[in-house]
């Protein structure tokens, strides 16, 4: 722990004293350490595409400027380079707006059985260009949560498109859903849907860390996969925001069960 010092003199009556005060600031100081770091990732995260941008213009200015087939190269190079700085942009700004409006209750009534219908129909051609089908499975009929739907369709989008980025390797990702009429978390009737996939799961060190911003067990292969380390950092926020729970199972070739449970209205 690290503590704030301060003294004070006290006149008492045997005499002149000094006043103590310790004050732990651990959890501000680990505020901070978290700030900083976030920062140096961001700063990385947009320097990296910026520079290749910078070194591909420089290229097309020069050496490639009468090569018609590498320019039409390096262009696809920066435009997936500045694809990939809108996408973390776009991700800061999620990650930002979730944070401030934690407090807030959000307060559309919300299907959340359509919702997640709805998410992986969206999702599906994405899924069947990498091999993957996608079945919803359990309750079918209408149940309503107090939600926000962008940020609930943006927690379930989240979910099944990492399913199918790294737990594709099995074919087939799995949307169940189930209803509680006494969830104790909740006091209350819940829903719970899960995403389930069939890859090759995870070490159990990397999961309770999996919603850090910008944790990655492959940094190699998220970036490759377009990632930006933000999504599950965002699923979490929207998760706490509803009143939610969000729980992570896995095991190495086991698959993973990524869970989130919502109070039912
Ligand atoms: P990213 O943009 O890298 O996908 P996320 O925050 O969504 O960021 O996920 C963080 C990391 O968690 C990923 O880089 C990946 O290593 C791991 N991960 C997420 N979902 C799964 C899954 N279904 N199976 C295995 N690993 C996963």
């Amino acid at each position: 722990a690290t503590y704030d010092v301060t003294t004070s003199p006290v006149q008492g009556e045997t005499g002149r004293g000094l006043l103590v005060f310790f004050e732990d600031v651990t959890d501000r100081e680990q505020a901070e350490q978290i700030r900083r770091d976030f920062v140096a990732n961001v700063s990385h995260e947009l320097k990296t595409p910026l520079t290749a941008l910078l070194g591909f213009i420089e290229t097309l200015r020069g050496p490639a400027r009468n090569d018609a087939s590498a320019r039409e190269r390096f262009l696809s190079i920066m435009e997936r380079e500045a694809e990939r700085m809108n996408r973390l942009v776009r991700d800061l700004l999620s990650l930002s707006r979730v944070e401030s409006e934690e407090r807030m209750r959000p307060e559309e009534r919300v299907d959340i059985v359509a919702l997640v219908n709805s998410c992986a129909l969206t999702l599906r051609p994405m899924a069947r260009d990498n091999g993957v089908t996608i079945n919803v499975t359990g309750h079918t009929a209408s149940v309503f949560v107090q939600g926000d739907s962008d940020q609930l369709v943006q927690v379930f989008t989240n979910l099944i498109e990492n399913a199918v980025k790294y737990g594709g390797s099995g074919g087939v990702v799995t949307v169940d859903i189930s209803v509680a009429d006494r969830e104790l978390a909740f006091r209350g009737p819940g829903v719970n849907v899960a995403v389930i996939d069939q890859g090759e799961g995870l070490d159990p060190v990397h999961i309770p860390r999996l919603t850090e911003r910008f944790y990655r067990v492959d940094g190699h292969r998220s970036r490759e996969m377009g990632g930006t380390g933000l999504g599950l950092a965002i699923v979490k926020h929207i998760v706490n925001r509803h009143r939610g729970r969000f729980r992570i199972e896995s095991a190495p070739s086991e698959g993973s069960r990524f869970s989130v449970m919502l109070p039912v209205v």
